[in-house]
């Protein structure tokens, strides 16, 4: 009975000791819990938001664990077409940087979320970054007749499937990411130039092998495509909407049909969100086949970073023409 009250009476020592130790603690560390070391890490990310996955995955790349990016639009989404959610006004309210295709791409709804944004946010300063001004713009319209539903009035903004776009557009995204958190520039410039070095060398297998695929041609369901085919070589021969954004009509496909009876395209390409009725249809009439590329990183399973984008892509290609791998 004695030996059970001191080992309980030591206990009771032991357990106030230990409250004691707590407390010293808590008040040994109160003074530096505003110090940045202790806030969140999530909280000293730059934090991105971008358009697009292409520019998502890109800020990651180049900014790697010193920023968070998030994509506004998901592989399966038209970026042309959505909403300009509260979710996504919010997003853009705590950025630090956004990134988007540009060029009247996201017309239809990245207005409303800059006017909500802040002033580091705004055209012309450091947080916005819009890859269409930097590189150089195919199918700039020599007349733009907006009545006619083009939705692509400034030339086409789909400017990320040319892989020298992405260089071009990281190195910019490499001095804003300085600019915004100077303590990392370094980081920053590192990673660009790791980044850029092995896109290069990508750059290079790649157009080996697709080499086969110059000057095949090609018709598109939407303009989404023309810096891919531009960049390797293929002929864009035809695409199902009659202007960017109108939907295909009969007329118009039974006008290409006629165009193309004498030499007729390989390949029918479309994104996973374009619709696949006037592919379908075209492929029936011409026997060509139709296919579904990735356009975007999460494009399919097999497309999940920047990379990984384009050795889909043009492995999907020469499987249409049946080149040997
Ligand atoms: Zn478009």
């Amino acid at each position: 009975m004695r030996a059970a009250e001191f080992f309980f009476k030591l206990k009771e020592e032991k357990m106030n000791i230990l409250r004691f130790a707590v407390i010293i603690a808590f008040f040994a560390v109160l003074p530096f819990s505003h110090i940045p070391a202790f806030a969140a890490s999530d909280q000293e990310k730059v934090k991105v938001f971008a358009c697009e996955p292409e520019w998502a995955a890109l800020a990651q790349e180049i900014g790697g664990d010193k920023v968070e990016a998030f994509a506004a639009t998901s592989a399966t989404q038209n970026p042309h077409y959505i909403r300009a959610r509260p979710s996504l006004i919010s997003k853009a309210r705590k950025a630090d940087l956004l990134i988007c295709s540009g060029a009247s791409l996201e017309i239809g709804w990245l207005p409303i979320l800059i006017r909500k944004a802040s002033s580091d946010l705004q055209p012309g300063s450091i947080g916005y970054l819009m890859a269409s001004d930097l590189v150089p713009m195919l199918e700039i319209p020599v007349v733009v007749d907006r009545s006619m539903g083009d939705i692509h009035p400034e030339g086409n903004p789909h400017v990320h499937l040319n892989p020298y776009n992405l260089i071009i557009v990281g190195e910019v995204l490499a001095d804003r990411f300085s600019g915004i958190d100077p303590e990392n520039a370094s980081s920053y410039r590192n990673r660009f130039r790791d980044f850029s070095s092995r896109m290069q060398k990508a750059i290079s297998r790649w157009e080996s092998e697709a080499a086969e695929l110059k000057g095949k041609p090609v018709v598109v369901h939407h303009k989404s495509f023309s810096y891919l085919i531009d960049w390797l070589g293929m002929k864009g021969v035809g695409a199902l909407e009659p202007k960017p954004g109108i939907p295909p009509t009969t007329s118009h496909l039974k006008n290409l049909l006629r165009q193309l009876r004498n030499s007729p395209a390989d390949v029918i390409i479309r994104t996973p969100y374009d619709p696949d009725k006037a592919s379908k249809w075209f492929s029936e009439k011409t026997g060509t086949r139709a296919i579904v590329l990735p356009y975007t990183v999460g494009g399919d399973e097999q497309s999940g970073d920047l990379f990984a984008l384009f050795d889909r892509t043009i492995t999907l290609l020469k499987e249409t023409y049946h080149v040997r791998q």
